[in-house]
């Protein structure tokens, strides 16, 4: 499977719960993809994080349009490379 198809998969299944990320880590994806494990890792965390945050903070008005940035400069990257 693709990376990129893999991480669609299993991106709605990242709720921030710990049963969660042991069912996606057990994935064989991620025995072979050290790039999609730590994704995998980063993305419980953030899913985490903004669980515990719930609706405290505003994020600043410039901020869609950064991440926008850096998810265009990751999918160009991944674009280049053979498996993604
Ligand atoms: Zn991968």
């Amino acid at each position: 499977m693709p990376c990129r198809a893999f991480r669609t998969a299993v991106d709605d299944r990242l709720d921030g719960s710990p049963d969660a990320l042991q069912l996606v880590q057990a994935a064989p994806h991620l025995r072979r993809c050290p790039p999609c494990l730590a994704w995998v890792v980063a993305r419980h965390a953030y899913r985490r994080m903004m669980q515990r945050l719930g609706d405290a903070v505003v994020a600043p008005l410039d901020l869609r349009d950064r991440i926008r940035g850096v998810l265009q400069r990751e999918a160009a990257r991944d674009a280049q490379r053979p498996n993604a």
